[in-house]
């Protein structure tokens, strides 16, 4: 997949880790545990096909760092699934988390099929097979290792783990919290399927309101009328273009495997997805401009570009033809290294992956947290706010003599639902996450790019973590 063939996904990284580990304190030894994954669990587990035919398929699970538990990290249908890249997937995860503040270790799955392939009953199976395997060998559970979507997989697959798994364990009173992304009816939480593309709005957001970065990427505050260029019009990518379209951008691209379109004038990314579901493509959308390739998306002139699809997609070949100002990676490990040099060079600012893409796991912190106290969010505030605010407003009205506007009033009186409760937190988390990482690169000149910045943080706060732990013997 990659056309930077000297190195594996895992490789590189473990190359931005080392770059970033001279910027930190830590001796060699403790470094060298950060980055080793710790378990790494492959399975092979035979499925009766619906043609009466036997499949072995080929499945993993990694565990990268137990230095907070538990473990945390999607699982990804896909047929370039491969160790190497689950190893690599679940190291991001575990930097990942250390950066927004989530007290887990990382973690990735991955199961070797194309989805499109199989059957939706093959696919349970599938699942529901994969799950007992880790069951069987005590790698799932609320307090060690709690899957998630990921690429190919999303709350349904998570409603299968979760059935399996209380059927495997009964009585056990936190089951719920064995796996995250599972639908609301089933012990998810309100705000979790667009939570990755809210949060990589919220962060780039937060970068395109820093006056010193704007002024020296030569671009007017704000993200409002910024032209948007997003590839992947999957969970991420879609909700992506959705929260730059809502606050005023301009999704000029879109791309998908069979193409890409363009429409300077902007594009909306529900009339495209109900375009796409009706005709089988992206391409021919009604106003737009068929782009040949879809990765000629992403060389087109634009403010802000958002890889919301799969990884190593800009490398060293590309990367010099990129004109974007900002890059937004939703996607995990969308950039290789070759092409962080060729963004220092070129002075694009590259967003990196593991801290803007944190809003799924950061909601799904939330679910978990949720599942473990067996409240939902707002349940028992809600009503008693709404109580106040109202006692407040009148209070008001009365000593001022004055009437609140109707819309106005609605906006003060309404109490926070869950929905609410789960947004903000993530607004809140994306804003710190990406002030911390701007700090770190500001008080560093030497400190080449936002991504060495990331990684500095996550190597200090999971390497204070082993230091407090003390737990080498
Ligand atoms: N698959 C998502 C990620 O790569 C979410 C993981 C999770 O919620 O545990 O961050």
């Amino acid at each position: 997949m990659s056309s930077d063939k000297t190195y594996s996904f895992f490789q590189s990284v473990e190359r931005s880790f080392d770059k970033a580990a001279t910027f930190t304190k830590f001796e060699k030894g403790i470094l060298e545990q950060i980055k080793a994954c710790n378990s790494v669990y492959q399975m092979r587990f035979p499925i009766k096909r619906d043609d009466g035919s036997i499949e072995v398929i080929e499945a993993y699970r990694v565990q990268h760092s137990q230095h907070k538990t538990p473990c945390k990290g999607g699982i990804r249908f896909s047929d370039e699934v491969n160790q190497d890249e689950v190893m690599a997937l679940a190291s991001l995860m575990t930097y990942k988390c250390a950066i927004v503040n989530v007290p887990f270790g990382g973690g990735k799955g991955g199961i070797k099929i194309n989805p499109r392939n199989y059957s939706v009953y093959e696919l349970e199976k599938i699942t529901r097979r994969y799950t007992a395997e880790l069951v069987k060998k005590n790698f799932i559970g609320p307090g060690i290792d709690v899957p998630a979507p990921d690429y190919g997989t999303g709350a349904r697959e998570m409603s299968w783990i979760v059935d399996t798994y209380q059927s495997l364990k009964p009585g056990e009173i936190d089951s719920a919290g064995c796996v995250t992304g599972k639908p609301v009816t089933q012990g998810g939480v309100r705000g979790r399927t667009e939570a990755t593309g809210l949060g990589v709005f919220f962060g780039i957001r937060e970068v395109c309101n820093m006056p010193a970065v704007m002024e020296k990427l030569g671009l007017q505050i704000g993200v409002k009328d910024k032209t948007v260029v997003v590839q992947g019009l999957g969970n991420v990518g879609y909700h992506s273009a959705k929260f730059f379209r809502e606050n005023g951008s301009k999704v000029i691209a879109l791309a998908e495997f069979e193409g890409a379109i363009m429409n300077p004038d902007g594009l909306n990314e529900e009339q495209v997805f109900q375009h796409r579901k009706a005709t089988g493509s992206i391409l021919n959308f009604p106003g737009a401009t068929n782009l040949e390739k879809n990765t000629d998306a992403l060389e087109l002139e634009c403010d802000i570009l958002i890889p919301a699809a799969l990884e190593n997609v800009i490398n060293g070949e590309n990367a010099p033809r990129v004109k974007a100002k900002i890059i937004g990676e939703a996607a995990n490990g969308p950039c290789t290294p070759e092409a962080d040099e060729v963004f220092v060079q070129k002075g694009i600012l590259c967003v990196p992956d593991m801290y803007l893409n944190a809003g799924g796991v950061t909601v799904s912190y939330f679910e978990w947290l949720k599942n473990l106290s067996h409240v939902r969010y707002g349940r028992m505030e809600k009503r008693f706010t709404e109580n106040l605010n109202s006692h407040i407003l009148s209070q008001m009205e009365s000593l001022t003599g004055k009437q609140v506007g109707a819309g106005e009033r609605a906006f003060i009186m309404h109490g926070p639902e869950e929905v609410d409760l789960v947004h903000s937190g993530l607004e809140e988390t994306m804003i710190t996450a990406t002030r911390e990482i701007m700090d770190i690169w500001n008080s560093n000149p030497n400190i080449p790019d936002m991504r060495t910045a990331a990684y500095v943080n996550a190597i200090n706060k999971v390497g204070t973590s082993y230091g407090e732990l003390g737990i080498f013997p």
